[in-house]
């Protein structure tokens, strides 16, 4: 990828591997799709990652906002499963059961008894987050040595034994997803499982998941299914439904990792319309260059001005 070509940086990209210097035969890009519409809340995908990964734990204190206690994903938490509890209108719901009048009462009159029953005014919506392994990754584009790479799958992955520990990373990730471990001081994120990947397994979060929120596969396949899905759940009336991450030509060229929501993705902690941080970096270099170009041009003509 050329350093100063803007679009290369942020724009539509329909072979991330490719454009990351591997041959034709590079196998498809792989990633997840995450129905969140039927996630239970199990967190098995955090167990399975942590075990799989041997990733520390992140304490035990409750945040007491929440019936999650990781809260965000971090250094440690490679996926992270949101509780968000939404107050709702109560409704009440004929359930058919016989009632009876009192001697002189309007039979049309409401049961005091209570013959309804009404839900609890509240709504649970849960979704497991988890690095997007970006096509155009900032977090990569700023990393100063190399210990972020693009694999052959096209995910991207960080190697900690090569990590300064600068935090460029953090700062430059749209999403807030990768982070410095405190007590090692290096950047850790989800990897996508990059070593099942060449064993030719399922993430381990994935294989875990018994509800299938999280999907795994070739992204081409995974879009096309998310389409159906989202399809489906209109038809079921389901209005709020709407796909996130998913579409190549959005700010970040989409994601390798992208998700169905059932709500604005601001109320899952999701940045709305996200956009590469390193969009700008193109254009920055050229102002660089034009700068030093000038300030060059300036030392010289003093230089020989004061020589005559
Ligand atoms: S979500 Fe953040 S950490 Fe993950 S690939 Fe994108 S920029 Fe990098
Ligand atoms: S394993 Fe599946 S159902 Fe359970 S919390 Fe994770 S995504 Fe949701």
């Amino acid at each position: 990828m050329s350093l100063f070509s803007e679009e290369s940086l942020w724009s539509r990209l329909d072979d991330v591997t490719g454009d990351a210097g591997y041959a034709d035969d590079h196998p498809p890009r792989k990633g997840f799709f995450t129905d969140t519409s039927v996630c239970i809340g199990c967190k098995a995908c955090e167990v399975a990652c942590k075990e799989w990964n041997e990733v520390p734990d992140d304490g035990y204190l409750m945040t007491g906002m929440s019936y999650d206690n990781t809260a965000q994903l971090g250094a440690s938490t490679w996926r992270h499963v949101a509780f968000v509890e939404q107050p709702v209108p109560s409704a009440t719901t004929d359930l058919g059961m016989p009632s009876f009048s009192l001697p002189g009462a309007d039979p049309q009159a409401p049961d005091p008894q209570g013959a309804e029953s009404g839900d609890s005014g509240v709504r649970w919506l849960m979704s497991s987050d988890v690095c997007k392994h970006c096509t155009h990754a900032a977090c990569l584009d700023v990393c100063p040595t190399g210990s972020l790479f693009r694999t052959e799958f096209g995910t991207v992955v960080v190697q900690p034994d090569i990590c300064n520990g600068c935090g460029y990373c953090v700062a430059a990730c749209p999403y807030g997803v990768i982070d410095i471990r405190k007590e090692d001081g290096r950047a850790f994120k989800c990897t996508l499982c990059y070593d099942r990947l060449k064993d030719g397994q399922t993430p381990a979060c994935a294989q875990a998941c018994p509800t299938e929120s999280i999907q795994y596969g070739d992204l081409s396949e995974l879009r096309a299914k998310a389409d159906l899905r989202l399809a489906e759940l209109h038809e079921q009336g389901v209005d709020a439904a709407r796909l996130y991450g998913h579409d190549p030509d959005d700010g970040v060229g989409g994601d390798g990792a992208f998700f169905l929501l059932l709500d604005e993705p601001e109320v899952y902690g999701l940045p709305p319309d996200p956009v590469v941080t390193t969009k700008d970096l193109g254009s920055m270099w050229r102002h660089v260059g034009a700068a030093a170009v000038t300030i060059v041009g300036l030392g010289v003509a003093s230089f020989v001005g004061r020589r005559r």
